[in-house]
């Protein structure tokens, strides 16, 4: 394995806010030409023993995954962890905790959008979860989108669940050093998700990597969904500005709603040394 090799590190299942399930991804990144693969449901590890089976059953090896939610200078920024003990008490407690909060927010969500005209969004929304403890904005974008309110996902986030807007409720996630610690105490490693999405200055961006590498974290998702070419190469220079490696992931999380497929992404570039190469022993195949 070397930096070309077609990783994809970051997709959603059922068990969070994904369509398909673990055996389906599976088959999907098998089919979509995928050499490494993981699975990183959103505060979750309660899929990664149907995954380990799926990815061995179609010859993929894998990477256990999860991506978790934290408040870091109040924006959420998301951690995704890869290779920890899927087993872990103490990565199950973090997670369990951090998953807690979910069904007071989505109530809490239901009330704002009731508030505007869109009635039963609540029991709408808990209709598209897989997992009733992972209830997410993205099942209410399902239900508004289903119910014909709006025309896709994207317009639901614009007009009605981002900040500011009347279904948004803030919420406080985890801190970025309890889920560094969750994650490489548990014998895995941190990566930063999607850098490129955050609303932050230069100066709380540099905050968050400096924090990031105190506590211990090790990688950065260079090539993303989400990224543009600029993307790429401003988080490659971060990269060894900060002594990061670089990971790669679509975030895909369903054939109709995602731009980016499973393992249809652009090369990790050359000067960037792969998370893959420093996990080579926690990989299951
Ligand atoms: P939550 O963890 O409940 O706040 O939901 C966050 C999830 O919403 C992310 O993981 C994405 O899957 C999804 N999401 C965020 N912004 C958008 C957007 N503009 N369009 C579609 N999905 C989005
Ligand atoms: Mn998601
Ligand atoms: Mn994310
Ligand atoms: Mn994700």
């Amino acid at each position: 394995m070397n930096s070309l090799t077609n990783a994809d590190l970051h997709c959603h299942s059922v068990v969070s806010d994904g369509t398909l399930t673990p055996e389906a991804l599976a088959e999907r990144a098998k089919a979509n030409g995928v050499e490494l693969w993981a699975m990183t449901d959103h505060d979750e590890i309660g899929g990664q023993a149907r995954a380990i089976a799926a990815a061995r059953a179609v010859g993929l090896p894998y990477l256990t995954g999860t991506e978790i939610s934290v408040t870091f200078l109040n924006v959420t920024v998301h951690i995704v962890g890869l290779g920890m003990d899927h087993k872990s008490p103490e990565l199950f407690a973090g997670l369990h905790a951090t998953r807690s909060g979910r069904e007071q927010r989505a109530r809490d969500m239901a009330n704002g959008l009731a508030r505007v005209g869109i009635k039963g969004a609540f029991e709408g929304a808990l209709q598209y979860a897989g997992n009733p403890e992972l209830i997410s904005r993205t099942h209410f974008a399902r239900f508004l989108v289903e119910t014909g309110i709006c025309k896709d996902t994207n317009e639901v986030f614009r007009k009605y669940i981002n900040d500011g807007k009347p279904g948004f409720v803030p919420h406080r996630w985890a801190t970025l050093s309890d889920a560094v610690s969750w994650i490489t105490r548990s014998g895995g490693m941190a990566i930063i998700a999607h850098p490129g999405r955050y609303k932050f200055t230069a100066n709380e961006e540099f905050a968050l990597f400096t924090e990031f590498k105190a506590h211990g974290g090790q990688g950065v998702e260079v090539v993303t969904g989400a990224h543009g070419p600029a993307d790429v190469v401003k988080y490659t220079d971060f990269c060894r500005e900060f002594g990061l490696l670089g990971s790669r992931g679509s975030d895909f999380h369903s054939p109709e709603e995602s731009h980016t497929d499973l393992g249809r992404l652009p090369d990790l570039p050359g000067q960037v040394t792969p998370v893959w190469e420093a996990l080579q022993d926690r990989i299951h195949h």
